[in-house]
């Protein structure tokens, strides 16, 4: 049998930076006798294949110390976590792997905050060393949770986001190679949402303030010749607003124009799941 490209760990908060009126990095390490992300108890240690790398966060419910997980977690592990009391089982979230460090290990989750609306925001807005989290993260860097792919012969590349897609837009410019040419907007509901985005790629960021609108923008730009790839990702309707001008009036070929909706207005993540499955 294929081994696993994601394994679960324990951890625990190490600390919390504020980056931005609405971003915080959240620092975990490894729970004392848990599975850690340096790989305690067989487990191979986490990593991340950078750029967009998502994975699962698992949130302990209101007056639990810890998520409550199914006893095994093997591959069967979603039947599984399905089957529990959805009152008493550990919140799942998607995020983006930010960074991970070895000596000691570590990784970082750039949080968004969007008030008390939702368990993950909630969790976040709070977090504090010791508070404890289960995390479904890879252990190969070549897995299935990283979108942005641009094919060989791509001559430039455009990217959409909001706050949420902020560390993506991070990690996605950390990993392009130098002097390739990006035009990026990012959707922000106030200018201290911006922070600093170093690259070595020749990119130009427009930061907008909502109500601003990032399909109007990139509407109204000149983009430059050449082979495109897009990435866009962020609240759902405004990634479809994009995509559909992009493939439209722009003539984008489509498998060129690779976009996600991080979130939907209204919706919590659980809703979305279960629409999905
Ligand atoms: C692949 C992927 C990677 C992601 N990476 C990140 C990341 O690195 N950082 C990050 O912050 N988010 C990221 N997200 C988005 C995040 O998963 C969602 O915002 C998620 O809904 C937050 O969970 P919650 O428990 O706070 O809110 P939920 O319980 O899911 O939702 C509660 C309510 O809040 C609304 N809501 C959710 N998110 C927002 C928001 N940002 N602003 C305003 N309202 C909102 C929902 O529509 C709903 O009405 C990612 C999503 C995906 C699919």
């Amino acid at each position: 049998m294929a081994e696993p490209t994601y394994r679960f760990f324990d951890v625990q908060v190490l600390r919390t930076e504020r980056l931005s009126r609405s971003l915080v990095r959240v620092v975990f390490g490894a729970v004392a006798g848990g599975a850690g992300l340096g790989g305690v108890g067989g487990l191979g240690a986490v990593v991340s294949g950078g750029r967009d790398q998502r994975l699962k966060l698992f949130l302990p419910q209101a007056g639990q110390d810890a998520p409550v997980l199914p006893d095994v977690l093997d591959t069967d592990w979603y039947a599984r976590w399905r089957a529990l009391d959805p009152a008493v089982r550990g919140i799942m979230r998607t995020y983006t792997v930010r960074d991970v460090r070895r000596d000691p290990d570590e990784l970082d989750i750039d949080f968004a905050l969007h008030g008390d609306l939702g368990p993950a925001s909630r969790w976040a807005s709070a977090a504090a060393p010791g508070d404890r989290l289960a995390l479904l993260a890879p252990v190969v860097t070549d897995n299935g949770g990283v979108d942005f792919r641009p094919p060989e012969g791509t001559d430039w590349v455009l990217l959409c986001a909001d706050e949420t897609a902020v560390p993506a837009v991070a990690g996605i410019l950390e990993w392009l190679p130098a002097g390739t040419p990006v035009k990026a907007w990012i959707s922000v509901g106030d200018p201290a949402d911006r922070v600093e985005l170093p690259t070595k790629c020749e990119a130009e960021v427009s930061w907008l303030t909502r109500p601003a609108s990032l399909a109007e923008a990139v509407a109204a730009a000149t983009l430059p010749a050449g082979r495109p790839y897009a990435w866009l990702a962020g609240e759902a309707s405004l990634v479809r607003e994009v995509r559909r001008h992009l493939v439209g009036p722009r003539a984008f070929p489509r498998p060129a124009v690779r976009f996600t909706g991080y979130w939907r207005a209204g919706t919590t993540e659980d809703a979305l799941l279960e629409e999905s499955t």
